[in-house]
């Protein structure tokens, strides 16, 4: 597979709170990996906020859930403190497969049980793709004016990637890259 396929997700959606939930269990996913930084939070906000909060405590009655994030330890472990029996995986080093993998394991579930939901193309989209897991959910970030350094060239890059998407696969590209590449 062409790399540039590997950053097309399997759906956009505004947010967290915009994804159907009930469908993914019907199509047989049992576990739901949680990008951090600008899919559940902003950058700048320390804690997962109550409303964020009940909704993953929710799916953790029907999913197994995990928050994987390349934010270190600290981070992570201070966002992720109020929840209850849902885990994290920091520093995932994504695009790369390590982290998923390592969520994987941890839950025990089968790569094509994952849904993987985030709001970066060169990090969760990419690397869930490339870890081959089955389904990945791109959210449009909770805050883009407080990316990081790396993840503005990240954007960057994103761009680039999206348009040769919109060349190499147009259907592709039409179906669910479309509306998030105009939304930027
Ligand atoms: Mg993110």
């Amino acid at each position: 597979m062409k790399i540039y396929k590997k950053i097309i997700p399997s759906q956009y959606v505004l947010s967290i709170f915009d994804i159907d939930y009930d469908k993914l269990l019907k199509q047989g996913i049992k576990a739901l990996f949680f990008d951090l930084d600008n899919t559940i939070i902003p950058y700048d906000i320390n804690v997962i906020g109550p409303k964020e909060q009940e909704l993953l405590e929710k799916l953790s009655e029907n999913f197994k859930v995990l928050v994987i994030s390349n934010s270190r330890k600290k981070r992570v472990k201070t966002a992720t403190s109020n929840l209850k029996n849902i885990g994290y995986v920091k520093f995932a080093k994504k695009p790369l497969k390590f982290g998923f993998k390592k969520g994987i394991k941890l839950l025990n579930v089968k790569k094509d049980q994952v849904c993987v939901i985030g709001d970066q193309l060169m990090t969760d989209i990419l690397g869930a793709n490339r870890t081959k897991i089955k389904e990945t959910i791109l959210v449009k970030p909770v805050k883009q004016r407080t990316d990081h350094i790396l993840t503005r060239n990240n954007r960057k890059l994103e761009n680039i990637f999206i348009r040769k998407v919109a060349k190499k696969y147009p259907e592709k590209y039409n179906e669910v890259l479309k509306s998030y590449a105009e939304s930027k």
